[in-house]
């Protein structure tokens, strides 16, 4: 009887290792890569820069996906037209220095592209990325977004400094709340000083933000941030990597009632592939790990400092991936019914891609390692019965059409024709 037992557990086993292996291998059919190859795909946030800057990473060669998830080579399997690349100040290593780290990470990008111009262009317009994406020889169009308005460090004339460096949408706050509003990062923490939304000065941000023709992006602020912003703002917003929180429970994902406002906006909400945000079992596995890989985070910092080492956010990126590791992935279709819900939500003009690649330190849904697996996205939308004209628009159609009306707004508020 044992012996039937285990041989029994042995074969169910296998089969449900060969099933992962079969949910991670999603075919790409021929239809389906066609589909994905005459699009425009765009994605509105990945955290690469500190790789270039940190790791002096070039984006040219080529990449294990266990290190990170977008080089060139990659960008052109998945069809990557356009980055968003992220210029993010880590607020607790560069206290005191945010502009300059700002400054640092933005050169990073255009450094890229100077060392590759054959393939890869900075793009500061909607109709740079269609021009990028046109004729035989397509290049990647590199964009930037600063996340975090912690970034501007209080001064709107920093904030127009960087519109003339290129960046093309701010989002008003990261985890952590800043003069311009709460964040939905710290509101349970008693010590820091909270403003009950967004403040008067955040008020003139958004405006100057429209004024300038550079997208607002609500991702990561507090649900008053977000309702104080539909209320200001002249153009539409977009959520540059925000997921649903009727599917994952984090404070920093958007309900339905969110969801149906920023459609009302005319925005876009481009949906956050990193495992906690698309499915709630993973959410709460990392919840429960939390307390015991801050602290292993925190040591091997101070460690670090101890000895006088020099320490940037790679080293942290080091031991999260490890922690990350331990739980098992979400498989993929729960990062498409993300993208389903949004789309059945807000409806299908306000939904997009924001994947939140090298920043979620490899915890991605199962079969989702880099942008070369973009075009699995585009099968899974077919399986469910989208039409050509809708994937089009979730792929990158959605998030040009908010970029053109911010620029529209923009030039009616300058009194431009
Ligand atoms: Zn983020």
């Amino acid at each position: 009887m044992n012996s039937i037992k285990t041989w029994l557990a042995g074969i169910a086993g296998l089969l449900a290792i060969a099933s992962s292996l079969l949910a991670q291998n999603v075919q790409v059919s021929p239809k389906a890569k066609e589909i994905h190859d005459s699009a425009i795909v765009i994605d509105t946030h990945a955290d690469t820069p500190q790789r270039f800057l940190d790791e002096n990473f070039d984006i040219g060669s080529v990449t294990p996906t266990t290190e990170g998830n977008i080089d060139l080579q990659k960008a052109r399997e998945g069809n990557l037209g356009a980055e968003f690349f992220s210029i993010w100040v880590a607020p607790d290593i560069y206290k005191g220095h945010f502009a300059k780290r700002t400054l640092d990470l933005i050169d990073s990008v255009y450094e890229q592209a100077a060392r590759h111009p054959d393939q890869m262009m900075m793009a500061f317009s909607a109709e740079d990325i269609v021009e990028a994406r046109s004729g035989q020889h397509k290049k990647l169009a590199a964009l930037m977004g600063i996340e975090g308005g912690h970034s501007i460090e209080g001064d709107i004339r920093l904030l127009r400094d960087y519109y003339r460096l290129g960046v093309r949408y701010m989002t008003l706050t990261w985890s952590n709340t800043n003069e311009i509003g709460d964040s939905s990062g710290d509101l349970d923490k008693k010590d820091v000083k909270h403003h009950k939304g967004l403040t008067p000065f955040g008020k003139q941000v958004v405006l100057e933000m429209n004024r300038l023709g550079m997208m607002v992006d609500i991702s990561h602020v507090a649900d008053k941030t977000f309702w104080d912003t539909l209320a200001v703002t002249k153009a539409p917003v977009i959520a540059s990597h925000s997921s649903a929180r009727a599917l994952s429970h984090a404070p920093r994902n958007m309900t339905d009632e969110m969801l149906r406002a920023v459609a009302k906006n005319g925005g876009v909400v481009d949906v956050n592939f990193y495992s906690g945000f698309v499915d709630e079992k993973f959410r709460l596995a990392e919840e429960a790990q939390k307390p015991a890989q801050d602290a292993a985070v925190a040591a091997a910092l101070r460690a670090r400092r101890e000895k006088g080492l020099p320490v940037d956010y790679m080293d942290e990126e080091k031991i999260q991936r490890e922690w990350m590791a331990k739980i098992p992935r979400p498989p993929l279709s729960a990062l498409i019914d993300q993208i389903d819900h949004v789309a059945k939500v807000a409806g299908i003009d306000h939904v997009g891609l924001g994947s939140d690649f090298d920043g979620v330190s490899g915890a991605l849904p199962a079969g989702m390692d880099s942008v070369a697996d973009l075009p699995k996205i585009t099968q899974g939308l077919l399986d469910r019965g989208y039409t050509q004209e809708q994937i089009e628009k979730i792929l990158g159609g959605n998030v040009l059409r908010v970029f053109r009306e911010v620029e529209r707004v923009s030039r009616q508020m300058r009194g431009q024709p």
